[in-house]
């Protein structure tokens, strides 16, 4: 008999103060048992099933074929999210060969859900794609009506911390969240999930982001008829990553349907889109550093400093929109930008900044540091294939070098400026060298 990574003993506990599906989870590769939670209002006891497999297929599909295991869940999947599973795996496969095709062991749902969800939810986190997705769907919803979000979904335990390392950072965007859904007329519904301690010791959070949104979404198919996902690239700039408009459909159900929304807009079109509303310069968030940084401090809303909010403070600025921003800087350290980790990922994104920076002095300062960041990006590709080389030229002419060749590639690939720092510069929060449009 195979390993398997076992989801057993599913059930709803209420209180007064959550209602919490929960689920043990075993396997060979974990150690102990892991008691896996997903927390809802109280209110929403009456809708959430624990007789439904579903949240737990699209939370643990992709760690299981990261270990390799067999995916086991004592609950009934969804024939048609069961079918997909096979599509799924296939994609992940073909894109990193680390994850392998696993069986997903579950009994099949024979009769469809009796409740269908009528709502229409999206994940909103105060960011450019998710207040994107709103505001465009808000706008379409003038002509159709069945384009209206009536939920802001606001996770906690995704991209901020839930439990021990946690801020007042989620009051503060639920608080904000409230704010944008009041100005619309809409409801906020906050959910806390516990899932990344168990996720993250398989798979980096890039790829398990996908899964991790619709699993959320699939406990709430008695709510909703669909609940949207913002995309962060656009159908020109795709690339391998956990939240995919090939693959967040795939996680759907009879009764629920996952949008992957908004690729049809680069981020620039999407910040030049929202640049004019107040309730977004009053509350938009875009930093990812209190969670992905053990040294920042995570009561910052944005620390001003990272690449994604130096990101965001160029188009802002392109947009004529960074001084009216409250949340960000209203100046960009050209000395920080320059010397910012960019990833290769970026580099489209980075590259429609650079041909919409106009031809005043500051913009033409920004360009160019924006330009060296590229530049460096590129060295670290070429650096990269050089090490590739010579590990091929070692393995090939002198494999007892080989040892001794490792140790020269770990110190030569360590050999360029790390995230850390600009990190620990953003502590100070020491804007020198300010730009803004108006200088
Ligand atoms: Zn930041």
């Amino acid at each position: 008999m195979g390993r398997a990574m076992l989801v057993s003993d599913i059930r709803v506990i209420s209180s007064e103060r959550s209602c919490q599906l929960q689920a043990h989870v075993t396997a060979g590769t974990l150690g102990t048992d892991f008691l896996l939670y997903y927390r809802f209002p109280p209110e929403y006891e009456h809708v959430i099933d624990a007789s439904i497999g579903d949240p737990f297929v699209a939370m643990l599909l992709v760690p299981a074929m990261r270990s390799g295991e067999t995916l086991e869940i004592h609950a009934e999947v969804s024939p048609k999210l069961m079918q997909a599973t096979a599509k799924i795996q296939q994609t992940f496969a073909t894109w990193n060969p680390e994850f392998s095709q696993i069986r997903v062991k579950a009994p099949v749902r024979q009769n469809p859900p009796e409740a269908h969800g009528s709502r229409r939810g999206l994940f909103f986190s105060c960011g450019i794609d998710s207040f994107y997705s709103l505001m465009r769907n808000e706008s379409r919803s003038q002509q159709e009506e069945d384009k209206s979000i009536s939920d802001l979904i606001v996770l906690r335990g995704f991209d901020i911390h839930y439990g021990r390392r946690d801020s007042g950072l989620y009051d503060r965007l639920l608080h904000n969240s409230l704010r944008v859904a009041d100005g619309l007329g809409i409801r906020t519904l906050p959910v806390a999930t516990n899932a990344r301690e168990l996720t993250d010791r398989y798979v980096h959070t890039s790829w398990s982001s996908g899964g991790f949104l619709a699993s959320v979404g699939l406990c709430l198919q008695k709510v909703f008829r669909e609940v949207l996902i913002a995309a962060s690239d656009t159908y020109g700039q795709l690339v391998p990553w956990g939240s995919h408009p090939y693959v967040d459909p795939l996680w759907s159900t009879e009764s629920l349907t996952i949008v992957h929304d908004g690729c049809e807009a680069t981020r620039l079109d999407k910040i030049r889109f929202l640049a004019d509303s107040p309730l977004v310069m009053e509350t938009l968030r875009v930093c990812f550093q209190s969670y992905a940084t053990l040294t920042h401090s995570p009561r910052l809303y944005n620390c001003g400093m990272c690449e994604k909010c130096m990101r965001t403070m160029v188009g802002l600025h392109i947009a004529g929109a960074l001084t009216r921003c409250r949340t960000l800087p209203r100046t960009i350290d050209i000395e920080l930008l320059r010397n910012t980790d960019r990833g290769e990922r970026l580099f489209h994104q980075t590259m429609d900044l650079i041909e919409n920076l106009g031809s005043s002095q500051s913009d033409l300062i920004i360009k160019s540091a924006l330009q060296d960041a590229l530049h460096s990006l590129g060295r670290r590709r070429m650096r990269r294939r050089m090490l590739r080389t010579g590990t091929y030229l070692v393995a090939r002419y002198a494999p007892g070098l080989m040892p001794l060749w490792r140790s020269i590639a770990r110190v030569l690939m360590r050999m360029h400026v790390p995230d850390r720092r600009l990190v620990e510069r953003s502590e100070g929060r020491q804007i020198k060298e300010g730009l803004s449009r108006d200088a």
